[in-house]
């Protein structure tokens, strides 16, 4: 961030990363007033479409990425994976979130110990880094379990399910870092979503309840429901204070599991999520407003939830191909389709957010 003035109408952002985050992102800033510019190694970078420049450049290419940082009056980041190399090649005073934030949250083990030492309860897990080491951390943790690759997972990549011993004997170390956890036994998962002012000030969204398939999200439900209320307390207190232990700037999220024993952290992402996709029609300022609107030093907007009911689904797929069925409902379905050119199977291409006051669900 240059300085403290809040950065005037025409200053220009840029956004490491290149997918659909990135695109809301530039939406959000470009409705402000600002011009973006993303970067991104070449691929079916989505956000471009949105952004006034886009660099397809390599994330070892310093060069490009000083020509980025040359054009622009603050950085940020829409995928928490960009190297700590390419994001150091960047003058660290145009840098927003912290790259700190980056460098703990690209670590399963680094992001745990971190919220640990804040006082957050974690599964049991341990590190794995061999055979031998897989072997011993059954042992330690037990079954059920899931392997889990420290770095660079995602939607469930990267993952390996172990229901029993005999289960993992047909599970080898994969020859990266990684993480062996035992498996929560949870009701449902929540996620508590906050942004950070400039002055420290923070703001909190409600927290849905998160369903996954295959360790991708595919539901976010508001209200929450009895159980993640009674624990948001908790779970906030412990999102702020990793929010202000990392100086951060901007929209971070902190993944939960709701148990019997209260909440349980699973990981966080120093970034707007797809859990607050929700927040674009659903809440009085949407998640990627209020990013824009903290990395540029403007005031924050409210977080307040609009409507009693709301369900956000994502769009896997060829579902994308169903945008005429979903915008013939009744009850206003928001259609939000990310541009991308192929419909992979498992590849997130859309989302939905159905919203209702009163007693009918959304959608029906
Ligand atoms: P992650 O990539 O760690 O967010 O995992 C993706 C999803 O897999 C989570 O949102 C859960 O649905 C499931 N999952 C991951 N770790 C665990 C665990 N230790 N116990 C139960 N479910 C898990």
């Amino acid at each position: 961030m240059a300085g403290n003035a809040p950065l005037t109408p025409g200053s220009t952002i840029g956004i490491l990363g290149g997918g659909q985050l990135g695109r809301m992102l530039a939406m959000a800033a470009v409705q402000l007033g600002y011009r973006c510019i993303g970067y991104a190694p070449a691929g079916d970078n989505v956000s471009a479409e949105v952004c006034a420049d886009f660099f397809e450049n390599g994330w070892g290419d310093k060069a490009a990425l000083a020509a980025l940082a040359s054009k622009c009056d603050v950085v940020t980041w829409e995928f928490e994976n960009v190297p700590l190399s390419a994001v150091e090649a960047i003058p660290a005073n145009l840098l927003a979130p912290h790259p700190k934030a980056l460098q703990v949250a690209q670590d399963r083990l680094n992001e745990k110990r971190f919220v640990e030492q804040l006082g957050a309860k974690c599964a049991p897990y341990t590190r794995v880094d061999s055979d031998e080491e897989f072997a011993r951390a059954l042992d330690r943790v037990g079954t059920p379990g899931i392997l889990k690759t420290a770095r660079e997972g995602y939607d469930g990549k990267g993952q390996w399910r172990i229901g029993s011993a005999h289960e993992a004997e047909g599970v080898r170390f994969p020859g990266r870092s990684c993480i062996y956890e035992g498996m929560v036994e949870f009701e449902t998962e929540f996620s508590v979503i906050l942004v950070r002012g400039r002055d420290g000030t923070a703001r909190f969204w409600d927290s849905s309840a998160n369903t996954h398939k295959g360790g991708m999200l595919v539901q976010s439900l508001l209200p929450a429901g009895q159980l993640v209320e009674a624990q948001i307390e908790e779970a906030r207190n412990i999102a702020r204070q990793t929010a202000d232990a990392l100086g951060y700037v901007g929209v971070l999220t902190l993944e939960f599991f709701a148990t019997k024993a209260g909440p349980v952290f699973n990981e966080m992402a120093p970034r707007v999520h797809n859990s607050g996709h929700w927040t674009i029609e659903g809440a009085a300022t949407s998640q990627f407003e209020n990013h824009i609107r903290a990395i540029c030093g403007l005031p924050l907007g409210g977080t307040e939830t609009r409507f009693s009911s709301i369900d956000m689904r994502n769009i896997v797929g060829e579902d994308a191909l169903a945008a005429h069925a979903i915008l013939s409902e009744s009850g206003e379905p928001h259609l939000h389709l990310y541009g991308k050119r192929e419909a992979r199977e498992g590849r997130k291409m859309g989302h939905v957010t159905r919203v209702s006051n009163g007693d009918t669900q959304p959608g029906s």
